[in-house]
């Protein structure tokens, strides 16, 4: 885009796609912010020509990244039928994406290879709508006032690769414990709590309906058409204002749910949250994907200025670090640390803004992972984990570094 006009008709496309009379065939994989920005959106087969040709009309550059998206969805469940079929003993593959099943399976084999001296315990914090459970592992050790670090995934049920580097980070730990120099010390200084499906309904829905469905799958009345909440946007800190990130309406991807905190899933969390609080040092909530590492606050105050924390300065400090480790892994892309509102866009009920408001963690992270898109290929897993792994070392370094200066 190059023109506020052309940035307006693509906003009252988004608005349409969210929801409204395209919510059917066009999706947006972001959202249209600004004159400079570029933005990817997925396009159903039937409306492609006429839309590519309105494109064109508009004088806007386009291109194809992926000319059939459901060969890549196809390709991916095929390969997990076939580790199904074989006759190793688990189908999960921390090189695929894997099932919620084959998820909770393999968090069995993490605890049964809980490294000497630890407890690994999985723990179920809640129960869906569907009924599914929402199980935490967590890896801990007796000792007096040992911190701890918090990491859930897929809020957003799309976002797979999220979920993926959350676990791959989690193997580095209990894999390396005694070898490897860092998830040694990682594992013997912090204790550990993992939520790696914070949304099991709406995974298990990517996995047998909707590969980028979004919200949980709780209905929502008086729209049988419309089920689900943005799990992000739910949570009860400045719940419910309408603004460029959140929506009142049930039919839109950023719905924040029919009152604070109504959703069991945010309720899961959030009383765990409480249970931990004032032992977390880091909370990191892995979302994908913008190449960001964010941290609180989304909202903005009463006068529609983004909020910030009391702490701004020493997480916006560890979040750089974090972010020179990322990019300079590969040194293909840019990565940006900095505050929701100020680098992505102002909403609320979001759950980082209320682990940092309410004071369960100081240094409080949403990671935005590599793309592009929703359908990251399984072979983005390995990369993503090797450069947020070097992220996560250098982010628990500085803030070492900053809480042992004060
Ligand atoms: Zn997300």
């Amino acid at each position: 885009m190059s023109t506020e006009e052309q940035l307006n008709i693509i906003q009252e496309l988004f608005k349409k796609s969210d929801g409204g009379s395209l919510k059917d065939q066009v999706m947006f994989w972001e959202r249209p912010t600004s004159v400079k920005d570029r933005v990817e959106v997925l396009v159903c087969p039937q409306v492609s020509t006429f839309f590519r040709m309105s494109l064109v009309n508009m004088k806007l550059d386009i291109e194809v990244i992926t000319e059939n998206v459901q060969e890549s969805i196809d390709a991916v469940h095929f390969k997990r039928d076939s580790r199904v079929r074989s006759p190793a003993a688990s189908a999960y593959d921390p090189n695929e994406y894997n099932t919620l099943e084959d998820i909770y399976e393999y968090l069995e084999d993490l605890q049964s290879r809980c490294p000497d001296g630890f407890t690994c315990e999985i723990r179920n914090i809640g129960e869906t709508f569907e009924g599914r459970e929402i199980r935490q592992l967590s890896i801990t050790r007796e000792g007096e006032n040992r911190k701890g670090i918090w990491m859930d995934s897929l809020f957003h049920a799309r976002e797979w690769l999220a979920g993926a580097t959350n676990l791959n980070i989690v193997e580095r730990l209990i894999s390396g414990f005694g070898s490897d120099e860092f998830s040694t010390r990682l594992l013997n200084s912090y204790d550990w709590y993992i939520v790696p499906v914070a949304n099991p309904d709406g995974y298990v829905y990517t996995w047998t309906d909707d590969r980028f469905w979004r919200k949980n799958r709780t209905p929502n009345e008086g729209v049988p058409n419309c089920p689900g909440t943005d799990l992000n946007r739910n949570y009860n800190f400045r719940w419910g204002v309408v603004d460029d990130g959140t929506s009142d309406d049930p039919c839109s991807n950023l719905y924040f749910g029919p009152g604070a905190a109504s959703e069991l899933e945010t309720q899961a969390i959030e009383r765990e949250g409480q249970r931990l609080s004032g032992s977390i040092l880091l909370w990191i909530s892995w979302h994908s994907w913008d190449f960001k590492w964010l941290f609180p606050y989304a909202s903005t105050d009463d006068n529609g200025n983004c909020m910030r924390s009391p702490f701004y300065e020493d997480i916006a400090r560890a979040g750089q670090a974090c972010v020179e480790a990322v990019e300079g892994t590969f040194g293909e892309n840019e990565w940006i640390a900095g505050s929701f509102c100020e680098v992505l866009y102002q909403s609320s009920g979001v759950s980082i803004d209320w682990v940092e408001a309410e004071g369960i963690s100081k240094y409080v992270y949403t990671p935005e992972l590599r793309g592009p898109g929703f359908d990251a290929g399984p072979e983005h897993i390995g990369p993503s984990t090797e450069e947020n792994w070097n992220g996560v070392i250098a982010l628990i370094n500085e803030i070492e570094a900053i809480e042992g200066s004060k």
